[in-house]
């Protein structure tokens, strides 16, 4: 009892850690709330300690490195390899269906793909050479994407939708962001393989929690255990419920309970962020907009206000023209030598 209300609390605590940091980035209150972390912190933890940890957390998150490339891999594998030693060899003697089997396979092979695509490929750097050929693709907004401004650091005029990433030392053309689990930059050239690639995790995800639960609860209904009794610790006679045979099973199974738990709460998270970025898809924006959209006008004027003399320019999406015109954007980008003026 004690194992299972624990393991309910680590992951309601990991689900509304994430909702809300998603909440918070959106409201602002997300500086608030580091910079009161970070004061707690300061008290708690010795000042080499801090320093070494600000040393960690700048190169893991602010410097182009492979460690969580190389994590994703090492969790991708301990997962396939727990479901390949155990699960796969269970569910064959119970007669599962081959296909079903293999699914999350099929789609392991498709997202190894996707994945090292959008690890590899060009984002769609902006140089000299091709600045002029991605400055026709997008129509300015004047508030997010102003005319006539430029990047120092790689000496070329912006293109609207760009963004200098400071990670990797470019500018991206429809920067959406830099993602730490590809080691790249996510923008106009890859968003369609992140996209692949983060649906098919989805998949893997959900439907290796959904073989693991079919295989467990099939166990469970061949030993007939649910038609048991056993003692508690007042010495009473209770019928098996389901907390009891959670933990009969963690008891029994322990690494097959754990991925089952890992999966489906991954399953719960990767979906979350994939409605997410379907949404933007679906809307033609990048997650870069989205963050910057309502957070454009404070730019223009310090104070929160607007002189009575300026009209407010709010931020409104000029590049959405329709669901599939939208996809079809995504899934086939203007490249350097076909740039068109869109709109
Ligand atoms: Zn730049
Ligand atoms: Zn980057």
């Amino acid at each position: 009892m004690d194992f299972l209300v624990l393991f309910l609390f680590y992951v309601a605590f990991v689900l509304i850690g994430v909702v809300t940091i998603c909440v918070c980035s959106k409201a602002h209150y997300l500086k608030v709330l580091v910079g009161v972390a970070a004061q707690i912190i300061s008290h708690i933890i010795p000042e080499c300690l801090q320093r070494a940890m600000l040393k960690l957390l700048h190169y893991l998150f602010h410097t182009r490195n492979h460690t969580f490339v190389i994590l994703h891999l090492l969790l991708q594998g301990m997962v396939y390899a727990e479901y390949t030693w155990e699960i796969f060899g269970y569910c064959q003697e119970l007669g599962f269906s081959l296909c079903y089997l293999l699914l999350p396979y099929l789609l392991l092979g498709i997202n190894l793909v996707f994945f090292m695509l959008s690890c590899v490929s060009n984002p769609g750097t902006i140089t000299k050479a091709n600045e002029f050929l991605f400055l026709q693709v997008y129509e300015f907004d004047d508030v997010v994407f102003p005319k006539n401004t430029k990047c120092f650091t790689c000496n070329v005029r912006r293109p609207a939708r760009s963004k200098h990433c400071r990670v990797c030392n470019r500018c991206v053309h429809r920067f959406d962001h830099h993602c730490v689990w590809v080691n790249n930059c996510i923008g106009a050239w890859n968003a369609r393989y992140f996209l692949i690639y983060l649906l098919t995790l989805t998949a893997s995800a959900a439907t290796m929690a959904t073989v693991s639960t079919v295989f467990l609860v099939q166990l469970v209904a061949l030993s007939d255990l649910y038609l048991e009794t056993y003692v508690d610790d007042l010495g009473h006679l209770q019928v098996v419920d389901i907390v009891f045979l959670i933990q009969y099973l963690f008891l029994t199974l322990p690494r097959i309970v754990f991925m089952l738990g890992f999966v489906v709460m991954l399953s719960f998270l990767l979906g979350g962020y994939l409605c997410f970025t379907l949404y933007l898809a679906a809307t033609n924006q990048t997650t870069n907009e989205w963050y910057r959209g309502d957070r454009a006008w404070c730019r223009h004027c310090p104070h929160g206000a607007w002189p009575p003399s300026a009209a407010p320019q709010v931020y409104r999406n000029i590049h959405s023209h329709g669901l599939w015109s939208n996809l079809g954007e995504l899934f086939l980008p203007a490249t350097a030598h076909g740039a068109k003026k869109m709109n």
